[in-house]
């Protein structure tokens, strides 16, 4: 059994894999958004200290779960992230590694997002890996927005990426500037389905066919000139209608740009991945995109799709390829 280890930005997370199986027979996250929707954003310094006081707490509930005998391996994200987060999280796998005699292997964060999409699916560990790749992975969080084919041996080609603010950068940055409180996503998304998307047009930058890159920084200034004109009778009247127009203009530029490529590529499969998926809307346009184009979609389950142990401990199990031994953390490890 592998034990995951997250700490990457704000959540602190364990999870025990079981290999055999393809189960997992623990996890468990705790989450500092309460804390961090104080200050509007996430605060490097207090999230290392939340890890800190995390650690042992959630150490001392999965001994009570599960015997530390059984884990046969311990995987940590060394990276990307605060580097005050990682070198908890690596700091503590470790020394759980000395005591337990186990190898600690480092995981790369973005690349247990990009499988994410494929657990829980399959008892046996690599069964998927014949059917589904090459595989267009589309990862959205609150720092990355990343198009990219996988191939079967999990090698990563960027396709597109965002030249500025990542899409939940930009959910984020819009909630802000509507007075909604930090995570903006699931804010707007509450707003989104009482409103109108059609009602109000934002700018949808690089449509332009053969432009392979996303930017949502000009959708945020254009929200702001907007709010500016509005009395706030009027914008208490538009509200509802801006936040679904203001998330629609995000959610249809990431599917537009992914069915562009889909049609340029011989890809096999589909996914979607990060904070942003656990968006409805996203996740339906998704979907709908796979089956328009006979093409099998993989969405992770809402409890995977943010920061979470078990993308760790997954990608340990089934790509041991691209983990590292872990003795040190990179806060700008590349993904490609
Ligand atoms: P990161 O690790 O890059 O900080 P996460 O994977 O933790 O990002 O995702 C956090 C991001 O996901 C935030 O920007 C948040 O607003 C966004 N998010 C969470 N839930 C939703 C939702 N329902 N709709 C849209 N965005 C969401
Ligand atoms: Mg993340």
């Amino acid at each position: 059994m592998i034990l995951g280890v997250e700490s990457s930005c704000d959540d602190t997370s364990l999870a025990v894999f079981d290999e055999q199986s393809g189960l997992f027979s623990y996890e468990k996250t705790s989450s500092q958004i309460d804390l961090h929707a104080l200050y509007g954003g996430v605060v490097p310094q207090l999230a290392a200290r939340e890890h800190l006081r995390n650690f042992p707490v959630m150490l001392a509930d999965l001994v009570k779960n599960i015997s530390p005998s059984k884990i046969t391996k311990i995987a940590v994200t060394c990276g990307p992230g605060l580097p005050g987060s990682l070198a908890l999280g690596v700091s503590f796998a470790q020394s759980l590694g000395l005591i337990l005699k186990r190898e600690v292997t480092g995981v790369h964060h973005l690349r247990g997002h990009i499988l994410s999409p494929f657990m829980g699916q399959n008892s046996q560990k690599n069964d998927f890996k014949s059917k589904n790749f090459p595989h267009l992975s589309l990862l959205v969080s609150g720092g990355n927005t990343i198009l990219a084919e996988v191939d079967e041996n999990f090698e990563v080609r960027i396709i597109a990426q965002t030249i500025d603010d990542a899409a939940g950068e930009a959910i984020d940055k819009g909630a802000k500037l509507l007075g909604l409180k930090y995570p903006g996503g699931p804010e707007v998304e509450h707003y989104a389905t009482l409103g109108n998307e059609k009602r109000f047009q934002f700018p949808q930058a690089f449509t332009r066919e053969n432009e392979m890159s996303f930017s949502f920084s000009g959708l945020k200034t254009s929200l702001r000139y907007r709010l500016e004109k509005l009395s706030d009778e009027a914008l208490r009247e538009q509200f509802n209608d801006i936040c679904a127009s203001y998330q629609f203009a995000i959610i249809d530029i990431l599917a537009k740009k992914m069915e562009q490529v889909l049609f340029q590529g011989n890809f096999r499969s589909i996914g979607l991945s990060g904070g942003v998926s656990n968006n409805r809307q996203l996740r339906t346009r998704i979907g709908e995109l796979g089956k328009e184009n006979g093409i099998v979609c993989h969405i992770p389950e809402a409890k995977y799709t943010g920061d979470n142990a078990s993308m760790v401990a997954f990608a340990a199990a089934v790509d041991e390829t691209h983990t590292l031994k872990a003795i040190n953390f990179y806060p700008n490890w590349k993904l490609a």
